[in-house]
């Protein structure tokens, strides 16, 4: 900040506090903003839709057919590519990047930190003396593994490791580089990434969901899980977010009075966008589209100043690679326009948290979403099979579901006061309730020779049951919506890719396991058709326990979940542990998506990471607190204590400035012992050398004992202290964007 700005500022407000004069400066700051002006390219979006992405079509146009096909038959069977092939590739892509101005080109991963992470190479051979990109160079590179979390894998292992291009998802140009997906391993083979489990797993319900599929119909040869991640967010004023310390350092806020209008109202869903954060949305949308990031819809979410962006579904591995892309774009483009997108899980108390909903279905290669209910009776029972087969999958691994979306911001989201609860269930909808109950009970029907098999169970009909369907469940953290089950609990800052790896996972195991019972039921001579019948009646049976179609953020349900003996698991380090049970291990290891040993380092990782996060918010607090908050407070207390001296010298009534000041006494007593005591605990939990139990100490001894009562004490200093005095950006100003 210029001595200027602070002269200025100054004059303006009598107050000393520097932090104070920070959040005055952001505030006029926010009066002076210039418009940003938006550059739209030429013509519609489909001109430019996908322009900066070497996608199909461009390998396609620059390749021979011959190594065009071998190219994509590798990508539809998850099979290697040749270097020779791959050769081919990269001089394609090189030409193409090269022609569009690109410099650089780079392996573009997703470590275990979360986010995305590149390392660029020019492509200038100092050397050669020429520009060049070999087919080897594609395929592989190695960034500096140890700088990346391994969880443990290091000091067992091979310490360096490589990336490994994911020839599934398309390379694109970002700004001058050629950006590459790959996948991230060791060089012992560990995978260190998000990115390779989750292709893994893609892989296993291929294979278990065709094998069944073709129960129905013989010509399906894939099938392929679809996403489409709605991605919600935050947006704040720049100005006002580099006032907030801690916006700054742990993306959320740890201090803040509730704005006496927050979202109580409902206004705000679905209302008008504000024209700044309206021109900003209109540029990220137009570089989402030049990536080929296929965003369709933008709204307003339930919070002040909380927004939603919701893509058309893809393939699951390039949808993702895609919500991840689309998150740095987002922080790129907001910048331009002096904003910060949040996508921390809760940055304010007492709103609205922040998600990600993975809409997530099965689609074959004949073109069948397995999800979607059919007019014809037949596909419905396909329909049935694998929407029974995955709520049963759902039951069996609700722990696992719970432990996928398991991070330290989502814990404020899950579990929470104004949150849904961490309780994994399903929401079906009235009507397909219906189904269910009617397929359970009439199980027993006697189905002879020339009878309609599908009228008599009652599954004929289901179409037109669903299309009428419009019971919407919003607090449910798993729906079915008509055509696709939304998993809502999955985290705003979240990668997709581990949620999505834990669901299809399951899925997967679960079609095997249904696979087989009817097989082993044709076998002894069952019609197909009743044996399948006969193996779903079972799983409605087991599995009802897990649906539920009321209020999912009620205390009841709380109650209503424990008699159903469901999980409900409120914190990450314990709800990891469902990722190490016999159960898990055996799960990842029996379908190639990770070994023991990974998935031990994973947790590993995670738990590391929400020790950092648990720790940057306590200090961020202590912080705050001890040199901004009290001392404010102190200093208006002072200020009380000479007003209350001099009404008392003039013999007038000073008992309501007294009882203040009693007050304020006693936040600044909690506020201190809190922040003192919480420092000791910090001092004593580090010293835990099992990961596990520290984790688990930092939770319960350090966030649980002092967060929210060291927050409650500074929360009401806010309502105290003269608003002139006070250091931090507030709620209503931070979030009443215009
Ligand atoms: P809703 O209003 O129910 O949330 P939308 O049609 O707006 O439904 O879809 C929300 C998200 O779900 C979008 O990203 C959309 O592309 C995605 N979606 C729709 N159908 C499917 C599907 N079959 N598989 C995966 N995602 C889907
Ligand atoms: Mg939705």
């Amino acid at each position: 900040m210029t001595l200027h700005i602070e002269k200025t500022i100054c004059l303006q407000h009598k107050t000393t506090n520097i932090m104070a004069k920070l959040r005055f400066d952001a505030l006029k700051r926010l009066n002076e903003r210039e418009k940003v002006e938006v550059k739209a390219p030429e013509g519609v979006v489909s001109n430019f839709f996908g322009e900066n992405v070497f996608g199909s079509e461009q390998l396609r146009g620059t390749l021979a057919p011959a190594v065009y096909k071998k190219v994509s038959s590798a990508i539809k069977n998850h099979e290697k590519i040749d270097e020779t092939t791959a050769d081919a590739v990269a001089a394609a892509a090189k030409s193409w990047a090269m022609a569009k101005g690109a410099t650089h080109f780079t392996h573009w991963f997703q470590p275990m930190t979360g986010g995305t992470a590149e390392k660029h190479d020019s492509f200038f051979d100092a050397l050669a003396g020429i520009e060049r990109f070999k087919g080897s160079e594609l395929v592989q590179q190695e960034p500096d593994a140890s700088s990346f979390p391994s969880g443990g894998i290091r000091s067992t292992f091979e310490a360096r490791g490589y990336t490994a291009w994911d020839p599934t998802s398309p390379m694109f140009l970002y700004g001058k580089t050629l950006c590459i997906p790959t996948i991230f391993v060791s060089y012992t083979g560990e995978t260190l990434d998000t990115k390779s489990p989750l292709l893994k797993a893609l892989k296993a319900v291929d294979k278990s969901a065709t094998r069944v599929a073709q129960f129905f119909d013989k010509d399906i040869q894939h099938v392929t899980a679809s996403l489409g991640p709605e991605q919600e967010y935050f947006v704040v004023d720049e100005a006002l977010f580099m006032a907030r310390p801690d916006l700054v350092m742990a993306g959320k806020t740890v201090f803040g009075h509730a704005p006496a209008r927050g979202q109580q109202l409902e206004d705000h869903y679905f209302g008008s966008i504000p024209s700044r954060v309206y021109t900003f949305m209109r540029e990220f949308e137009i570089e989402c589209w030049k990536l080929g990031i296929p965003v369709r819809t933008r709204h307003n979410e339930v919070a002040p100043s909380q927004f939603e962006v919701a893509p058309l579904f893809e393939e699951v591995n390039v949808a993702n690679d895609h919500n991840q892309l689309m998150m740095d774009v987002m922080g790129r483009v907001a910048e331009k326009h002096k904003l910060k997108a949040l996508f921390h899980e809760k940055p304010f108390a007492g709103l609205n948290g922040t998600g990600k909903h993975n809409n997530w279905s099965l689609i074959t290669d004949t073109g069948v979403n397995l999800y979607a209910p059919s007019s014809s009776a037949r596909d419905n029972l396909a329909f049935l099979t694998f929407f029974i087969t995955t709520i049963k999958a759902v039951h069996e691994y609700a722990d696992l579901l719970r432990a996928s979306i398991a991070t330290y911001g989502n814990d404020f989201r899950l579990g929470a006061n104004e949150a849904p609860p961490a309780i994994v269930s399903v929401f079906i909808g009235t009507q397909m309730q219906n189904v269910l109950n009617e397929i359970e009970k009439s199980g027993n029907v006697k189905i002879e020779k020339g009878d309609n098999m599908y009228m008599k169970l009652g599954i004929d009909q289901i179409p037109e049951i669903i299309l009428d369907a419009t019971d919407r469940n919003r607090t449910s953290p798993f729906a079915f919506t008509g055509n696709k089950f939304e998993f809502r609990a999955v985290g705003g800052s979240d990668n997709c890719a581990t949620a999505m790896t834990a669901l299809n996972l399951i899925v997967a195991e679960q079609l095997d396991q249904f696979y087989d019972a009817v097989s082993k039921d044709i076998e002894g001579g069952t019609e197909k058709r009743l044996a399948i019948v006969k193996v779903l009646r079972k799983y409605i049976t087991e599995s009802k326990n897990v649906i539920f179609g009321g209020d999912g953020y009620s205390e009841d349900w709380v109650k209503e979940a424990e008699k159903r003996a469901l999980g409900n698991v409120k914190n990450t380090p314990r709800a990891l542990n469902a990722y190490t049970t016999k159960k898990s291990l055996e799960l990842f290891e029996k379908h190639g998506v990770l070994s023991h040993k990974e998935v031990e380092a994973r947790n590993e990782i995670r738990l590391e990471s929400y020790i950092k996060k648990v720790q940057i918010d306590s200090r961020v607090m202590g912080d705050l607190a001890m040199n901004h908050i009290v001392p404010t407070a102190i200093a208006y207390q002072s200020k009380l204590i000479n007003n209350a001296n001099g009404l008392k010298g003039l013999s007038i009534e000073n008992k309501a400035v007294v009882k203040t000041i009693e007050e304020i006494s006693g936040h600044i007593e909690t506020i201190k012992n809190g922040v003192r005591e919480m420092i000791e605990e910090r001092k004593r939990v580090n010293k835990i050398s099992d990961t596990h139990k520290r984790a688990i100490a930092y939770c319960d001894d350090i966030k649980e004992k002092y967060f929210d009562k060291i927050r409650d004490s500074v929360d009401k200093l806010e309502l105290l202290v003269d608003n002139e005095d006070w250091p931090l950006v507030k709620y209503r100003e931070l979030l009443f964007l215009r």
